[in-house]
């Protein structure tokens, strides 16, 4: 099924089906469809909008999707489940963090520009089209194939009624570490985007690394399905995994400890070590073995990112230190 102007609104009530959606004229005549899965429940309810691949390298969301979808049957829904299980099209080609086409990062552009490039326009369609209808918004991320990053789920942490809605859906998810951001959010996010438009929200990170792991696919798909439990659109009680981690900090990767160096970086730590302000994370080297820089933390926390490719430029992101809540 094609929608060439989808309107979330108007969907038919009690279906399940997947279709694509026209975004954008592409430079041959072509369009840029976005994959798009829905279900429709008996009865009204909240609109859950669930995306995954915003940046093309990050596989456990495309797996996740149709794994939740397989389990929604109409009847038993309330309201409406809506799902892209890969945002940048051009990217998940390439197989890419970033979109070949224009180079841009879709995770920073929202909320898009209905007259820009190709990532523009993804976003803007995503922003106009899914988020501004939906009650609910879950963007499922990973560490993608330059850093490590534990199984999480993150939200805006904020004292008003957005916060504590997106807290309660959070711990409801029921990931390992539970991760809050106080405000301000970063721009151009896709939670950017949702949070001005005041819809509650959840993103996930993982491992990563081009590859998909079973068990963070399986703690997504339950997660997804607890949220929807959370939100009654679903019958049941959340099933969350055991929390071992309640950590809060600045989640904005562009802005972690980065290298003065060029060379071969390893870590000296592991994920959600603890460490104490002034710890060495880790060391650059030159090809000689030669130390030409120690990483290290100004802060006592957790490790909550790692770089996973060894050779690095100067400035690149290599490690990331948050703090605990609880
Ligand atoms: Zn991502």
């Amino acid at each position: 099924m094609h929608f060439r102007h989808l309107d979330i609104g108007q969907l038919p009530r009690q279906r399940k089906e997947t279709g694509w959606l026209e975004v954008a004229t592409q430079l041959d005549g072509g369009v840029c469809h976005l994959p798009f899965l829905y279900v429709t429940g008996r009865t009204a309810g909240p609109t859950l909008v669930v995306t995954a691949a915003v940046h093309g390298n990050e596989y456990e969301g495309v797996e996740t999707i149709p794994r939740v979808f397989q389990q929604i049957e109409p009847e038993r829904l309330q309201g409406t489940l809506v799902m892209v299980p890969v945002c940048n099209v051009p990217a998940y080609e390439a197989a890419t963090r970033n979109s070949p086409i224009d180079g841009l990062n879709l995770a920073r552009v929202f909320p898009g520009d209905a007259h820009g490039t190709i990532t523009q326009r993804i976003a803007y369609f995503i922003t106009e089209k899914l988020l501004k209808p939906a009650d609910f918004f879950i963007d499922l991320h990973s560490g993608g194939m330059t850093a490590k990053i534990p199984t999480l789920i993150g939200y805006i942490h904020s004292d008003d009624e957005l916060g504590k809605r997106s807290q309660a859906a959070a711990k409801a998810f029921g990931a390992p570490v539970l991760w809050a951001h106080p405000p301000p959010v970063p721009p151009g996010r896709s939670l950017s985007a949702a949070t001005d438009l005041s819809v509650p929200s959840l993103y996930t990170e993982a491992r990563g690394g081009g590859y998909a792991r079973l068990d963070d696919v399986s703690c997504f798909t339950t997660g997804v399905l607890n949220v929807m439990k959370h939100l009654n659109m679903l019958d049941g009680e959340p099933q969350p995994r055991l929390m071992t981690h309640y950590l809060i900090g600045d989640g904005n990767m562009d802005t972690v400890i980065s290298t003065p160096a060029a060379g071969y970086f390893r870590a000296d730590v592991a994920l959600l070590d603890e460490v104490n302000a002034g710890q060495r994370l880790g060391t650059v080297v030159d090809p000689f073995g030669e130390v030409v820089a120690e990483i290290t933390t100004e802060r006592a926390g957790v490790v909550i990112m790692l770089r996973r490719v060894h050779p690095v430029h100067v400035g690149d992101g290599l490690a990331h230190v948050t703090g605990r809540l609880e």
